[in-house]
């Protein structure tokens, strides 16, 4: 069936942040680690911090140990000093929107101000931000509570960022009427703003909405209510079991949100699931064909796709006719280590592509089985072109192999501080990619004898490549791999960060694919990597509009990078 994804859903920056924060102090410690009140409102994401040693401290003692993390909803001072006084590391996780209230409120009630907090009396964030009023604040929730204010003079309104829009307005609206004079902060965070506004966009182009979360978080449960106001069957889906199939299958076109507590790899599991469903009127032909994309996808065939065709790139751009036989050879290692890695590492998967996951599980053998066979097959081509390439792809072998096992000697451990090569925080794909580029690049060229220089070039411009495909596709598996202590790129330096570092990357990418083919060190078609750089930020930029559970869409568009720049090369090639 056809899913529109809403393109706000999942975490908002304050859960992310906090989130973030979390994830990092179970990491460093100092253990144990506790957050103050539920991190968010998504039993299982709370189910795998748990798992990841961070408990829940529900009331403060009068002594204790570890670090605090303190939740986006902020909590009122005197906490936060109660917490440092019992002996707690606090590390500050509120909001940065909702510590702009707490400024507000504050700043007010020092000059006098009686301050009106619009929201829910027994919401976390607003027992916060009432802790700021220094006892000046009152809690407005209905026509009650307004019937109930007296004597206002000099006073401020303010509403708990995650307030519905009209609420706000109209008791807003009463009690400036019935008290003149007030200052109205609307100071709803434009993250609920936006999710509502999308829900009710979402509700006329789509027959019924999903939406994703926990059953107990509020503002999942409010984003029904808007998709219902609007007019649109909505369905409150927690996991994968609360998707009502038979219901849905009766719909061309469902759309997805979901609330600011539910994690990626929720949403994605939920979308893979619905796309699976056969909407009313699909033809069979489309559904057949996803399936058989996604199948290429999950089996890692897009990734020995991408390797060989790396090889076919590297070959063209050393000036030479592509060899079938390397590109196998290319393609072959990719599939091999990719797959044998992922067997080693099924954790993560199981977070960010569960279903992909427990494929990898069932056919296990299978899979180490095929590697075997193609492990032989790939070695047995590089040693009969000669015992260099054979002794370097064998190498590469044993080195990719080793990749997650704690196998560094002791004085190299250390040295670096590391026993094993994935321990290198951000270090996974610079491996990975000087390991496609040498199998791409210097395996055939030990045969085909080119000049160092132009090998030389190749090679840095295919590790380019290589590394700007994997950091992309990493930034897809932020949440899972975070949760499972992976140090990736964007684990270590967040998604934005790791797109910056990406585009300056394309940059140098291009500026070599200028010039070394203008020095005469490459034959033109090295030119194919400025097109290639096109692209790549032409994905950067959908990367960083990007909405979850989108994954698989954009892990598509990821894998088209390589075979795009190796048939411009090749175009470029012939032509020439
Ligand atoms: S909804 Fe807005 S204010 Fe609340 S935590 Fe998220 S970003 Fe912050």
């Amino acid at each position: 069936m056809k899913v529109v994804l809403a393109k706000k859903a999942g975490f908002c920056m304050g859960v992310r942040r906090a989130m973030q924060l979390a994830l990092k102090a179970a990491r460093t410690g100092p253990h144990p680690v506790f957050t103050y009140g539920p991190l968010i409102h998504n039993p299982q994401a709370l189910d795998l911090l748990k798992s990841l040693g961070v408990e829940i401290l529900k009331d403060i003692p009068e002594k204790g140990e570890g670090t605090v993390i303190i939740r986006a909803h902020g909590v009122p001072p005197e906490e936060k000093s109660r917490l440092i006084n019992a002996g707690f590391k606090v590390i500050d996780g509120t909001c940065p929107r909702v510590i702009k209230v707490q400024k507000i409120v504050q700043r007010h009630a020092e000059d006098g101000y009686r301050i009106i907090i619009i929201g829910d009396k027994d919401h976390a964030e607003v027992i916060g931000i009432l802790g700021h009023c220094r006892g000046k604040g009152i809690v407005v929730s209905d026509l009650r509570d307004i019937r109930e204010l007296k004597d206002l003079q000099k006073y401020i309104i303010v509403s708990q960022t995650t307030q519905e829009e009209e609420t706000f307005e109209f008791l807003s609206q009463e009690i400036v009427e019935l008290f003149p004079g007030g200052q109205v902060f609307n100071t709803i965070c434009n993250a609920t703003h936006n999710r509502q506004a999308e829900v009710r966009r979402l509700a006329a182009e789509a027959e019924a909405i999903v939406v994703v979360g926990g059953k107990n978080s509020a503002n999942t449960n409010r984003l029904a209510m808007v998709a219902r106001e609007a007019g649109c069957q909505a369905y409150l889906v927690e996991t994968e079991s609360d998707i009502p199939r038979e219901e849905l299958s009766q719909f061309r076109r469902v759309g997805v949100t979901a609330g600011a507590s539910t994690p990626n790899w929720m949403i994605n599991r939920i979308v893979r699931i619905l796309e699976d469903i056969r909407g009313k009127g699909e033809p069979f032909f489309f559904r057949w064909l996803r399936r058989a994309i996604r199948m290429a996808v999950e089996i890692n065939l897009a990734v020995a796709l991408s390797a060989a065709l790396l090889g076919v790139f590297a070959q063209t751009a050393l000036g030479q006719d592509p060899s079938l036989t390397w590109a196998f050879v290319a393609g072959g290692y990719a599939w091999v280590m990719h797959t044998i890695n992922r067997l080693f590492d099924l954790e993560s998967l199981k977070l960010n592509d569960p279903l992909r996951a427990a494929f990898f599980e069932r056919h296990r053998l299978c899979f180490y089985l095929v590697a075997a066979l193609v492990t032989g097959a790939i070695l047995s081509l590089a040693f009969r072109a000669g015992s260099l390439p054979g002794g370097l792809l064998l190498t590469l072998l044993l080195l990719g192999s080793l990749y997650g096992f704690q196998a560094l000697p002791p004085p190299l451990k250390h040295l670096l501080g590391y026993r094993a090569l994935k321990e290198v925080p951000g270090g996974k794909m610079f491996f990975v990619a000087l390991a496609w580029a040498a199998t791409a690049a210097v395996v055939p060229g030990l045969t085909l004898g080119p000049r160092p220089s132009a090998l030389a070039g190749v090679f840095v411009l295919a590790a380019l490549l290589a590394y700007l495909r994997g950091i992309l596709l990493e930034v897809l598996e932020v949440q899972g791999d975070g949760f499972v202590g992976k140090e990736t790129l964007p684990v270590f330096l967040g998604e934005e960060k790791t797109l910056t570092i990406a585009r300056w990357i394309t940059g140098v990418l291009m500026v070599l694919g200028l010039i070394l083919p203008a020095m005469g060190i490459l034959p033109p078609s090295a030119l194919a990597v400025f097109a290639g750089g096109i692209y790549l930020l032409f994905l950067i930029r959908v990367f960083a509009q990007r909405n979850p559970g989108q994954s698989f869409r954009l892990e598509i568009l990821v894998e088209g990078l390589i075979p795009l720049t190796s048939a411009i090369s090749l175009a470029i090639a012939l032509y020439l």
